[in-house]
């Protein structure tokens, strides 16, 4: 493991309105797991070798330093530019050691991961949860296996993550799905989203949020374009992408409203949240109005 200088880990959140979280966590910088449209190889974000993890030199100590500095407690979420799960979190421990002072210091947490690996940590998130929010995000975007062994070829498959979704629920923690992106041409079809949200009930989630399309950009799209033309040649995705989008940097899948429409169906009659103001007040319910912070 090649280990980078910080400064600072645990940051204010610019805004609480995504899952109601108020401050950010990267331990680690860069993802082996290699979704093929992964956002954060953007040129925006400055993150060079993006597919080799490093971690952060003295991560602890610079987060229980960060922690103690808060004025406030709040909700420090983890897993949006690399996934605290990558498999070097097995031997390394940061992610876990890192949940360890986030209990000490009275902070809650909400992990978005594509891991079983968080399954681990079971003990600690239930003991954080009887003091802050706790709240699991796994991202599923095929319901099949073989397409997310293509699109997300280092993550474990969905039925693994379906799985890991189980375990966290039956221990009582607040888990869901984000099914996002939803890849124009490959997933927003009726069977594979219907397909996702009938396996998240089955599993015991709470809550599906989702994205019927895709962002692309500069050197993440051509890396995207690269791996459509090498992993499913003949399907001439690329001239379709072409033909529906031409530069534009927000890809909404052509069948984003019917998507809509059957997905929201589906949960209402699944008994399922999929709206976020719904899922952040479900999951803090009980901890006091100041906790509230998307109200
Ligand atoms: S798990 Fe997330 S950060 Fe890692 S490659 Fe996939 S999309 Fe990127």
């Amino acid at each position: 493991m090649d280990y980078i200088p910080a400064k600072t880990i645990v940051t204010r959140s610019k805004s609480s309105t995504w899952f109601g979280i108020d401050y950010n966590m990267n331990i680690y910088r860069g993802c082996c797991h290699g979704c093929i449209y992964c956002d954060s190889r953007s040129e925006c974000y400055g993150i060079e070798a993006f597919d080799r993890v490093r971690a952060k030199e003295n991560a602890l100590e610079i987060i229980r330093n960060d922690l103690r500095r808060k004025v406030r407690p709040g909700v420090v979420g983890t897993g949006a530019m690399s996934d605290p799960y990558n498999p070097f979190e097995r031997e390394l421990q940061l992610t876990r050691h890192a949940l360890e002072l986030l209990n000490a210091y009275g902070f809650g947490v909400a992990i978005a991961t594509k891991s079983s690996l968080v399954t681990r940590d079971i003990d600690l998130l239930r003991e954080i949860k009887s003091h802050s929010p706790v709240l699991v995000k796994v991202t599923v975007t095929a319901a099949d296996d073989d397409l997310s062994a293509l699109v997300e070829p280092g993550a474990p498959r969905s039925s693994e993550r379906l799985e890991a979704v189980a375990k966290l629920s039956d221990a009582g923690i607040f888990t869901g799905l984000l099914l996002m992106p939803v890849l124009p041409f490959l997933e927003d079809n009726t069977d594979n989203i219907l397909a996702i949200v009938h396996k998240a009930k089955e599993a015991g989630a709470r809550f599906l949020y989702p994205a019927f399309g895709m962002t692309l950009r500069d050197r993440q799209k051509e890396w995207y374009f690269q791996k459509l033309d090498t992993l499913l040649s003949g399907q001439n995705l690329r001239q379709q992408y072409a033909r529906a989008f031409g530069n534009s940097y927000q890809c909404v899948s052509p069948h984003a409203k019917t998507l809509w429409k059957e997905f929201s169906a589906a949960c209402e009659q699944q008994g399922l949240l999929f709206r976020m103001q719904d899922i952040i007040r479900a999951y803090k319910v009980g901890y006091g109005d100041s906790q509230l912070t998307f109200f």
